[in-house]
């Protein structure tokens, strides 16, 4: 089964839970936002409250990451649980000359209720769910900015570039790890006074 994009009327008032798979592609991903191997499975569940959607799941694939010391791709299994709410298109905000009117408790409540302060509500298309956009966007957000193979990855050799993950090389070891080279990197960080 592919993405779902139901009509809100094709929501009932007890939700839809939906399990289905989709491919990179069908969540607009491009290939400079995830390198993914396969396809997605999802978890879905759709409720409707009040007159917004309530999104919630869980995305799991495998995504192909670079690692940052060895350079080496490796495969990264993610389960990524996600919520979203959607609301209606809005109709033109009118120009706040005026304070707005206080709310009625009961409507602060409900408003409170449906939507998350921390994010961004996402709009319907009309009166259609379309997930494709916030799931891309759960993607990119769990994308390590430094992406590892593992923790203890040994990386590179910065002498002759061997991967140290599979053997050590023959450079001197005080190269990479000295004392010395320390403390020249750390007086070669520190800016020179202009001599006058
Ligand atoms: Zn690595
Ligand atoms: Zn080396």
């Amino acid at each position: 089964m592919a993405l779902p994009s139901p009509h809100l009327s094709e929501i009932p008032a007890e939700g839809l839970q939906v399990s289905c798979t989709a491919q990179p592609d069908e969540l607009h991903l491009e290939p400079d936002d995830a390198r993914v191997r396969g396809e997605f499975d999802l978890a879905i569940d759709i409720a409707k409250v009040g007159r917004a959607v309530h999104v919630s799941g869980l995305l799991a694939g495998t995504f192909v990451r670079q690692c940052v010391r060895c350079l080496n791709d490796y495969d990264e299994p993610a389960r990524i649980p996600f919520t979203a709410d959607y609301l209606g298109e809005a109709p033109p905000a009118k120009p706040q000359t005026k304070r707005a009117k206080p709310r009625s408790e009961e409507e602060e409540s409900e408003a409170d209720a449906t939507i998350e302060d921390e994010e961004e509500p996402y709009s319907l298309v009309g009166d259609r769910l379309e997930l494709a956009e916030m799931l891309r966007e759960q993607v990119i957000l769990a994308t390590p900015m430094q992406p590892l193979c593992r923790e203890d990855c040994r990386g590179l050799c910065p002498t002759c570039g061997q991967d140290l993950n599979e053997r050590r090389c023959a450079c001197p070891e005080e190269q990479q790890d000295s004392p010395f080279l320390s403390l020249r990197k750390l007086t070669e960080r520190t800016p020179k006074r202009p001599s006058v």
